[in-house]
This record gives C-alpha cells, structure tokens and sequence, in this order.
C-alpha cells in the first residue's frame, strides 16, 4: 500500500514538474534535430528548478545527446521530458561543458537510465572539487528539491583538452581552452552546422559573473578562441540564441573592459576601492540584466586577482 501511494505521489510530482518546464523553458529548433533550452536569465529558484541556464539537444538516430544536465534530479527529470517531447528519445549521452551546479548536478537520474556522462578532466577535477558544497548551497534556496541529489562526474573523463566525439553518427568537438567562469569550462562544437553551445563562456542579455572560481584574464582568452571557430549561431550559456557579434558586445567586450581596467588599476596598486569606483561606470553594459548586482563584484574579484598576479 505504502508503495503505491508514493508512486501515485511521484506521479503526481513529475505531473507538476513537466507543467512547470513549460514556463521554465524556452524550445528554440536551430534545424537538423539541434535544439536549444533557454533558461530564464534570473535567479536559482523553487520555480524554475535551478534552471536559470541553457542547454543542448542533438537528435540522433539512436538516442537523444543532452548537453548539460541541470543542478538536481529534480531538473534533470524536467529536462528528460523536454527531450522526449523534442526528439521521442530517451537522452543516451550527457556532455558536461562545466562544474557549475546546473551544468552537471542532474547528471546521476540520466546515469541510472543507463545514459553515458561525458566530460573533460579538467571539468571532471572541478566537479569532484565542489559538488557536495554546491548541494549544500543550492538546498538553501531549492529546500526538498535537492533531495536525493548526489555529485555524479563522469566515470570516463576524457584526458585531451579537444575532443572529436561521434555520436549516433552526429559529429561534435568538445574542447576546451581556458578557465573561465569554473577552471575546466568547455564548448561543444558543431563543425558541419557551426554552431557553437558555449557553456559558461559566453553570456548574453544579462550580464556574466566573476565569481570566487572564475579567472576573469583566461576567460577573456578562451572567449577570444572560442569566437575563432566562427559559428554562425550561438547557444550561449545564460541568454538567447546569438551571434559572434552579439557575444562579442555583450561578453567579449566586458570582458575586456574588465581585465585591462583592471589590469592598469593594478599595476598603478590604486587599491581595490578605487579600482570599483573607478570601473564603475560602464555605459556599454548598464542595459545588460543583472548589471547593478553584479558588476561591483565583478571589478572587485577581477582586481584582487589581478593584484595577486593569479
Ligand atoms: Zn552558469
């Protein structure tokens, strides 16, 4: 009896949940079988599950390619349901591009359907660093959501900073260049369609965030390496479907403002405080969402990293 009550209650959850996705979610079809989902551009909530970021879809004749995997089983299970809906697969690979939570927390429900994790060292290294605290973090804001949600690296992390992956005969690169937003980000490349799913290195419509982990200088780098494939479209990490031009206003650019003001603020030692102020001003970026919570922070890490000669 207790059983069948609490598959009748699972049943009813999943029920909420797919209802949610609807809201959470936003499909965009980029043609032959290659969908992004658009994760709203605000906070981790209850609401949206802690899918406030992008990811990928790739139909293949033998099963669906995920790439990244939301930050708890709760999410993962929301995005299962967006790929059945979307290609009438179940997800047979998973492809992290990053360590942060909603990159690869959701990886555990796919690995016990049997679906293959992939990810790079690096980013494999960065999980297995932060995975139980980011659980602990993330149960403050999404409470029971979290439950049963455990750190799932990929068992197979791939050793080569680039990739050639073939996939239900899809051809795709996973590589990397750079630490960015969490040392060991990654892209996932498509050659033949170029298009490029970014991951963490580039944002657009909201402005990024130069966390604790983040290496503001080689994020500008692997930005610059990422934008030299020249993909026609993008699937940033946070924001809608771009171009190079737009990733390069909205990411590059700031980048860029950041590091060399920064840099010069440096090597004159003005001091952190001068540094904020003085970097205060960025017209070229005020309109981006999230401008005015994060950009103090953002010049503040960026400078003290750049001090430290890190
Ligand atoms: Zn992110």
């Amino acid at each position: 009896m207790k059983k069948i009550l609490l598959a009748l209650l699972g049943a009813v959850l999943f029920n909420i949940q797919s209802v949610h996705a609807e809201g959470v979610l936003t499909v965009d079809a980029l043609g032959d079988g290659i969908f992004a989902l658009i994760g709203q551009t605000a906070g981790r909530t209850p609401e949206n599950h802690g899918l406030n970021a992008n990811y990928g879809v790739i139909d293949t004749p033998e099963g669906a390619i995920l790439i990244d995997a939301g930050a708890s089983t709760v999410a993962a299970r929301v995005l299962d349901t967006e790929v059945r809906k979307l290609t009438g697969k179940p997800v047979k690979w998973v492809i992290n591009t990053g360590a942060q939570d909603h990159r690869w927390l959701g990886n555990g429900h796919f690995a016990a359907q049997g679906a293959q994790i992939i990810a790079l060292a690096r980013t494999v290294a960065t999980q297995t660093r932060l995975g139980k605290g980011q659980i602990e973090a993330l149960q403050r804001e999404l409470k029971t959501q979290m439950d049963g949600t455990e750190p799932h690296p990929s068992r197979q992390a791939l050793a080569d900073d680039r990739q050639t992956l073939t996939l239900g005969g899809r051809t795709l690169q996973l590589q990397y260049f750079a630490d960015a937003h969490f040392p060991g980000d990654a892209v996932v490349w498509l050659p033949k369609e170029r298009i490029l799913i970014s991951g963490d290195y580039i944002y657009v419509d909201r402005l990024l965030g130069i966390l604790p982990e983040s290496n503001a200088t080689t994020w500008l780098d692997a930005f610059n390496q990422a934008l030299a494939l020249q993909p026609a479209r993008i699937v940033p990490g946070h924001g809608r479907v771009c171009d190079a031009a737009q990733a390069q206003r909205e990411s590059g650019d700031y980048l860029a403002f950041v590091v060399n003001g920064t840099r010069k603020l440096a090597d004159d030692m003005a001091g952190v405080d001068v540094a904020v102020q003085t970097l205060n001003d960025a017209p070229a970026f005020s309109h981006l969402k999230n401008f005015s919570d994060l950009h103090r922070g953002n010049v503040n890490r960026a400078y003290l990293r750049m001090e430290a000669g890190n």
